[in-house]
């Protein structure tokens, strides 16, 4: 009697505990999934592998197609939809074999328990079974027989690092699981009893062995016909070859840096705002640039490309060859640390602007002794030569040194720190003294992206925005998250940014230093600007259209030195290139930069930066912030019969 009333108490214990819900947790799709990085047209770039190194990605039961549901049940656990979570009939024949044989040969198990071996994994013993058994029964007073096929489905191994019916559907037939077809659905659905054992990219024979035991035993439990049977075996299946994808691996790399780890895991696909058919038509242009540089002795450049209206990220190019080991392909040179040269002289002269100077103000180009980083030096121009006299304009179009030394000298070394830390180069992080006068020169470290952004702030009136990389985040519900938002900045007056940009863009100006026909010169409005840093070591190109901020630069990432390059023999062509290939891909307007109010417009004399008069030599159209034009008339040269011009 007490052995009756123990074993009714156990058996009411036991059959009680069942009702103890399962973990919603334990049921989450998020462990399991992977996350995908798309171009701005859907177009995949990379897939990461979720934390149990597999893809996987998780789908409602109603977009598998019922032949994958069939299938499955057939394959697996044809009594699924009557058994409560254990089949007491297969377990019989599974014990009597299992005795037999003296261990754990044959499991035997349901749908409903493998959904629990694939969230768990139990070691395989008697023990380990029980419980599985006991979970399996729990389970099932949880969920429908629909919520378990969901996880199974979604769980369940089907070879080559993939778990779950649709990265298998995407992975062999590059297809949805909504669409799969009765053959494809019984191929896939015999793998997951032996994901290596009928590995289709091994083993193709045995998976289609398997897959026509599968469909026999579909067409036995009568769901469906002879007819249908014999036509699925029949029916090719065009199995995808293995295929990496790991397109514009540096710009994956920067996205997923963007992305804190723990939100990782919440993260099913990013749709960014890369163009990789741009990014791909750029990464030919570098390759072959690269090529043609070794003979200045540069192996490497990255290219990255704004669209300025909404300071979009289209194209990152982070080196010539992501897989190239020799030449450090994997460090990206669009956020590695180098020195600009003279790339950050526009802002120099921006703040020059700002204070009162104007594109006619002379500066004298002559010897001068400076300090910069502790060290006395007396800075030359990159011709070795001095240009007396020079204009503001001509000074910054044909970059010589040492005026824009004298012009930072005016404008004070803090103050330009100051507004290059607002414009977003964060590594300038010393003090005024550490730089000296030689952060003009690109005494600081740079980074290409920092770049790009300051130019693109030019490009956009004066207005600094942050680069965006994210249009649409999903999480694994499928819900789209919220993006945050930098706030854009002014960070220059319309008028000081288009006179910049004017000069930037001024072919003639650069002509001292560049010559005529330069590949600087364009077919259409473009503003641009060339750096090459102390030794040779890093040479840019950096430029922008009213649509497009381009950045460039050639060099070498173990920091050996190039040989004799400038900016028209080592960036300069590729930028051109670049900037050729966007201007045809958009078929876009020759658009001119747009002028803002508050300019005007007068005749000066290029020797004294004066209103021009009719002895003098020549006279030059220039452009002023309204105010600070000359109000005297040229007094270096004959005075007789002065007149002015205002436009
Ligand atoms: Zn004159």
């Amino acid at each position: 009697m007490k052995i009756i009333i123990s074993l009714a108490i156990i058996l009411l214990v036991f059959t009680l505990s069942l009702y103890i819900p399962f973990s919603p947790r334990l049921l989450q799709p998020a462990s399991l999934v992977s996350l995908r990085i798309l171009d701005r047209n859907g177009y995949l770039l990379r897939e990461v592998l979720s934390d149990k190194e597999g893809k996987s990605q998780w789908v409602s039961l109603e977009n598998i197609s019922p032949n994958m549901i069939l299938a499955t049940v057939a394959a697996e656990d044809s009594r699924f939809y009557e058994h409560g979570g254990i089949d007491t009939r297969a377990i019989l024949r599974a014990t009597v074999q299992n005795i037999r044989a003296g261990k754990v040969i044959s499991g035997a198990s349901t749908i409903t328990q493998q959904v629990i071996k694939n969230i768990h994994h139990f070691p395989r013993n008697w023990f380990w079974k029980f419980v599985e058994i006991w979970h399996a029964l729990r389970l099932e007073v949880s969920l429908s027989k629909d919520g378990i096929i969901t996880q199974y489905l979604n769980r369940a191994p089907y070879g080559n690092q993939t778990f779950g019916i649709s990265a298998a559907s995407w992975l062999y037939f590059d297809k949805p699981p909504a669409h799969l077809s009765l053959a494809e659905a019984s191929f896939l659905a015999g793998l997951p009893r032996g994901p290596s054992i009928y590995n289709p990219y091994r083993y193709p024979l045995r998976a289609k062995e398997r897959q026509e035991e599968v469909l026999q035993r579909m067409s036995n439990n009568g769901v469906v016909t002879q007819q249908e049977y014999r036509r699925a075996i029949e029916e090719p299946l065009n199995i995808i070859p293995p295929q990496v994808s790991f397109r514009a691996a540096h710009f994956a790399d920067f996205v997923l840096s963007r992305i804190p780890p723990k939100e990782r895991q919440n993260i099913s696909s990013i749709l960014t705002t890369l163009d990789i058919k741009l990014q791909e038509d750029v990464e030919t242009l570098v390759k072959d640039s690269v090529k043609s540089l070794k003979k200045w002795n540069a192996t490497n450049a990255a290219v990255l490309i704004m669209d300025n209206e909404e300071g979009e990220i289209i194209s990152f190019v982070g080196s010539a060859d992501f897989f190239d080991s020799d030449h450090s392909g994997q460090v990206s040179g669009i956020t590695a640390l180098r020195q600009p040269g003279s790339a950050l002289k526009p802002f120099t002269y921006a703040l020059a602007l700002e204070q009162g100077m104007n594109p006619a103000t002379l500066i004298l180009d002559a010897e001068i002794r400076i300090r910069s980083n502790g060290i006395d030096y007396i800075p030359r121009n990159f011709d070795r030569k001095f240009h007396g006299l020079v204009r503001l304009r001509e000074a910054l179009a044909s970059s010589y040194n040492i005026s824009a030394i004298k012009v930072l000298q005016r404008i004070g070394v803090g103050s330009l720190l100051d507004r290059l830390k607002k414009l977003g180069f964060d590594s300038l992080n010393k003090g005024a003294d550490y730089y000296g006068l030689g952060l003009t020169l690109g005494g600081g470290e740079v980074t290409l992206l920092q770049l790009v952004r300051a130019y693109s702030t030019l490009a956009n009136s004066g207005i600094f925005k942050k680069e965006k990389i994210f249009l649409e985040i999903n999480d694994i519900q499928g819900k789209v998250k919220p993006l945050l938002e930098d706030s854009p900045l002014r960070l220059f007056s319309p008028q000081v940014s288009y006179i910049i940009t004017d000069i930037l863009a001024d072919n003639d100006a650069r002509i001292p230093a560049f010559g005529t026909g330069s590949v600087l010169s364009l077919p259409f409005p473009c503003a641009v600007k060339t750096g090459t840093s102390g030794n040779f070591r890093d040479n840019w190109a950096i430029g922008f259209t009213p649509h497009h901020t381009v950045g460039v630069w050639v060099g070498n990432f173990d920091g050996k030195p190039m040989r004799n390059v400038s900016g028209v023999s080592g960036a300069g062509p590729l930028f051109r290139d670049i900037m050729l290939l966007l201007q045809e891909r958009k078929s876009l307007a020759n658009s001119n930069f747009s002028m803002p109010e508050g300019l005007i417009e007068v005749y000066v004399c290029p020797h004294s930066g004066m209103l021009a008069v009719s002895s003098c030599p020549a006279r030059i159209r220039e452009m002023f912030i309204k105010g600070t034009e000359p109000r005297e008339y040229c007094n270096l040269c004959s005075t007789v019969g002065s007149f002015t011009l205002s436009l």
